[in-house]
């Protein structure tokens, strides 16, 4: 056995009864650390430019501007991003409809299958590269961009490539149809990922599609630009044009757009929900989330935690569906924080790049900037607060993962979104109390249920309005699944075959 490993076996607790980790724990806890393990970027090649991906060409921004976009572990500059103003927007959405009447409304749906898997294969063997890249860009861990982000892209393109000639299948008696050309608006969190879960519905009904990139985050998205062209898509069919909120806006205002689909924060959603209104185009919404894990007394406590650190801490946080509030049974409460504290101060935080690294850099110095805002209210409010005491990187955004305990439903930590790594520990005694607290916020995105019993399981999922519900495990995700939010965290679903339905008209 190895000394790390006698470690922590000796840190298990006996009898579920934990004394609070002491300091010599910790020390101990810090045997994990593991010689560092950097990703190399060095093949990664990347311009100092980016242009704008319209009409199957390369394009220069009307306006001749450009902004940068940095790697925020390190602060330095990557490379210029083209910033597209209305005349550019109007450039991508007239080249999205020629593309539509010319070739992609009339392409046999299993030729547009063929592109699809093309594209699929193409992130694939180039899922390295990628998954650097996204790292790079946004902060994340290369481990996470890996293992999540870049095979569930590829995943999605693989399967609507499959539904592609099959909609008259999956929609009987309804001669589905596609609409036209969809506005496709995506944050940074998953800026690959959330691309594909836009493109591939959409191309596999037979629409065309303008997508903008979060500013922060525009790189992976160009790259497929790059993969998209090599898999010879007529031009048009897909263009990708980058921007700030400003271009978001004039592209989800264009009068050319037949349907816009929006993954962001609640505030800018109700903007497009009020652009779109009284306009023929249809709309869909993917928005923020307040997400309660609930861990009752009968769950497998060990498991439920590393449920909870998956939930929140991996990824920074940066997740709409973040288990940010965690309810738990109040005769667990103490053993499960006392788990959790010793299992935080083993997570890895720093070098995104190095295998090693369960959390990050955050992705911009503004939303450090709110996390760090929103964690001082919980102060504030009298919370008292857990958090790791690994060291940080001189340079670049970076929060400690964070939790808070003495959390009520009116503090602002239990209420608003945080997108970052900061949980809020509530207790409840009843499951009707737990269901209570669970949907007694404006959102309704995920949930997750910890118990040893089925039937509790089923009972308390089916009570909660949310729109995944985890049990006995969180963050899980497959392409034939669909995902999506109840009352603010939006509507429509992405992903699985409802996935389809925002970008047909299936009428008898
Ligand atoms: P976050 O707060 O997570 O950054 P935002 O909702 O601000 O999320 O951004 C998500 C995406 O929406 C980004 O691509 C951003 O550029 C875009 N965006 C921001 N403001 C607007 C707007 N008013 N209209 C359309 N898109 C916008």
């Amino acid at each position: 056995m190895t000394e790390a490993r006698k470690t922590k076996a000796a840190i298990r607790p006996a009898n579920g009864r934990l004394a609070m980790t002491t300091p010599a724990d910790l020390a101990r806890i810090e045997a994990w650390e593991y010689a560092p393990a950097p990703e190399a970027r060095d093949y990664l090649a990347i311009q100092p430019r980016y242009e704008l991906f319209i009409g199957g060409r390369w394009r220069k921004p009307k306006s001749g501007r450009h902004f940068t976009t940095i790697n925020p572990a390190t602060e330095e500059t990557i490379a210029e991003i083209a910033e597209a103003d209305a005349a550019d927007v109007d450039r991508a959405v007239g080249a999205a409809r020629a593309a539509y009447d010319k070739y992609w409304r009339r392409c046999p749906p299993a030729h547009r299958a063929k592109y699809l898997f093309r594209i699929a294969r193409a992130i694939a063997e180039r899922s390295r590269e990628l998954a650097v890249l996204e790292s790079v860009d946004g902060g994340k861990p290369i481990k996470e961009a890996r293992d999540f982000d870049v095979p569930l892209a590829a995943q999605h393109f693989f399967y609507y490539a499959g539904w592609a000639d099959k909609l008259e299948w999956a929609f009987p008696n309804t001669r589905p149809r596609p609409l036209g050309v969809a506005a496709q608006i995506i944050p940074w969190n998953f800026p690959l990922l959330m691309a594909a879960w836009k493109i591939a519905p959409a191309l596999a009904c037979g629409n065309t599609v303008v997508l903008k990139p979060a500013e922060t985050t525009p790189l992976t998205a160009l790259r497929l630009a790059e993969i998209i062209e090599q898999a010879d898509l007529p031009p048009g069919v897909v263009n990708i044009i980058t921007g700030s909120g400003a271009t978001g806006a004039a592209l989800a205002g264009h009068r050319g757009v037949d349907k816009v689909a929006f993954t962001g924060s609640t505030e800018v959603g109700k903007e497009i929900a009020r652009a779109c209104a009284g306009t023929s185009k249809r709309l869909t919404l993917e928005l923020g989330g307040k997400a309660a894990n609930i861990v009752f007394d009968d769950a497998p406590l060990e498991q439920a935690v590393e449920g909870i650190v998956n939930g929140i801490f991996f990824n920074q946080g940066h997740v709409c569906c973040a288990g940010s509030r965690l309810l738990v049974q109040e005769s667990v409460h103490d053993v499960v924080a006392e788990l959790l504290h010793r299992r935080m101060q083993t997570l890895r935080v720093g070098d995104p790049l190095d295998k090693n690294t369960d959390v990050g850099a955050i992705n911009s110095a503004a939303q450090l900037r709110k996390i760090e805002e929103l964690a001082q209210s919980g102060d504030a409010d009298g919370c008292t607060r857990f958090q790791t005491e690994c060291d940080l990187p001189a340079r670049g955004f970076w929060y400690r993962p964070t939790f808070f305990t003495g959390v009520s439903m009116s503090h602002r930590i239990a209420q608003e979104e945080i997108f970052g790594p900061v949980l809020s520990v509530l207790t409840f005694r009843t499951p009707d109390e737990a269901v209570e607290k669970a949907n007694n916020t404006p959102y309704g995105l995920s949930a997750g249920v910890w118990t040893d019993k089925g039937s509790k399981n089923f009972k308390i999922a089916s009570q909660l309005r949310a729109g995944v519900v985890w049990s006995n495990t969180f963050n899980k995700f497959d392409p034939s699944s669909p995902f999506g939010g109840y009352r603010e965290s939006g509507f429509g679903r992405e992903g699985g075959i409802h996935g389809l339905l925002p970008y047909i008209e299936a009428r008898p």
